[in-house]
């Protein structure tokens, strides 16, 4: 197996446990990037040639080898696959009775630059690395012999793919309905899988959802950023008054709204449940000038700070977002705040909560952290598959 040379020093990371090489930290005298096919297996050694592990290299990205093993000489092959995705497979099932969930975190369940989520009989994929894309058929094997799915969906609409230099359209194999019956928390939410908007199911918030449902009964509800409504849903279903989804997306809403009269029929007959299309932050703005007040509200919006060099614009929408949601809070009100953002720690998402209720001459009293439910596994060495928080506070 061809050797990828680190530089003096540049070793104590992938020591310590992560399983990224960036591009800089490779002597190129010695190993050539241009010399590699992308997805080609390779032993990566420190300077002095002691071997670290094996990696499948991505030449032209940033991130150009990501580890499979802590031995060096070790392919990424089926059986390899396999033990790996038996793996992910066999911690699900201990933690959740049906095949709903995400089956396989990436860099959280050893296998870099692979998602799977599992839809009952049917996989959505997302592979994300030349190393993974050049090994799809195998991959495709291990799971016909672990799961035999009667239909597979690649959703390759990831910017990180052009980045590999990898297609973006999407591949599926045998027929995926156009929307499936996800059951979570006591209820059924139906989530769009294929089509041209954003498709899937969070399976990430469902630990978060199910605590925010602890404080819904008789709960006037805003659901900002519902998307098909995981937060709402649960709280309608939990004995809410009301609730009010809020997205820019117009098919989100429609079906949040039937997510929400299918698993709380009585507060649709009551006319209760209703929805707001547009940008959050002009919304939010127009229902304090309204005199609109929630006393449950659940915040999750998409990730603010995609990269680092975003981190200040993005530090600033999630203080104004979490300010704009505080405001219209009765109160005693409650609210969830979420962050998807990596590059956001938990502390510095407390601090907004802190901040903006300050802001308004509030106190805000932490009552529950949490962060990504257990199908998406965090590797210990490396903080940035910890990405999800959520707060609930009460605003007094
Ligand atoms: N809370 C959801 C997930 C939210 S995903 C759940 O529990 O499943 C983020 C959502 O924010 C998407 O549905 C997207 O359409 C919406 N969105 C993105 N930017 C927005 C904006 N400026 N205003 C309103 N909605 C927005």
């Amino acid at each position: 197996m061809r050797k990828l040379c680190l530089k003096k020093n540049e070793e104590r990371r992938i020591k310590a446990g992560h399983l990224w090489v960036f591009s800089n930290e490779v002597d190129t005298q010695k190993s050539p990037l241009t010399d590699f096919t992308p997805g080609d297996a390779a032993t990566v050694c420190d300077w002095r040639g002691v071997p670290l592990g094996s990696a499948c290299v991505s030449p032209r990205s940033l991130i150009c080898a990501r580890l499979h093993s802590r031995k060096g000489n070790v392919e990424l092959d089926e059986p390899l696959l396999y033990q790996r995705l038996e793996t992910a497979l066999r911690l699900r099932q201990r933690l959740f009775c049906d095949p709903w969930y995400r089956l396989c975190h990436g860099e959280g369940d050893f296998l870099p630059g692979l998602v799977i989520d599992s839809y009952g009989e049917h996989l959505t994929l997302q592979i994300g690395t030349a190393g993974m894309e050049s090994r799809k058929e195998l991959i495709i094997a291990c799971l016909d012999s672990l799961l035999s799915p009667s239909s597979l969906y690649f959703d390759n609409d990831l910017a990180v793919r052009e980045l590999e230099g990898l297609p973006r359209a999407p591949i599926s194999r045998g027929s995926l309905p156009e929307s499936l019956l996800v059951p979570e928390n006591g209820c059924d939410f139906s989530v769009p899988v294929t089509g041209g908007q954003k498709t899937g199911w969070f399976y990430d918030q469902r630990y978060n959802r199910w605590e925010f449902a602890h404080y819904a009964q008789n709960a006037d509800v805003l659901d900002i950023f519902s998307y098909v409504g995981g937060f709402g849903v649960c709280a309608a279903a939990a004995g809410a008054s009301s609730v009010t989804f809020l997205d820019a997306s117009s098919h989100a809403l429609d079906l949040a709204c039937n997510n929400a009269a299918r698993n709380a029929p009585a507060l649709a007959d009551a006319g209760a449940i209703t929805s707001l299309c547009g940008d959050a932050f002009e919304i939010l703005q127009r229902l304090y000038d309204e005199g609109s007040r929630f006393s449950l509200i659940s915040l999750d919006p998409p990730a603010f700070i995609k990269r680092r060099k975003d981190f200040v614009p993005g530090l600033a929408a999630y203080r104004k977002i979490n300010q704009l949601a505080i405001r219209l809070l009765t109160p005693g009100g409650i609210l969830a705040s979420s962050s998807c953002s990596y590059h956001l720690s938990a502390e510095a998402l407390r601090g907004c909560l802190a901040q903006s209720a300050a802001h308004s001459r509030q106190h805000a009293r932490l009552i529950f952290s949490g962060g990504q439910g257990p199908d998406h596994p965090v590797h210990a060495s490396m903080p940035e598959t910890a990405y999800l928080k959520c707060f609930i506070a009460q605003i007094s």
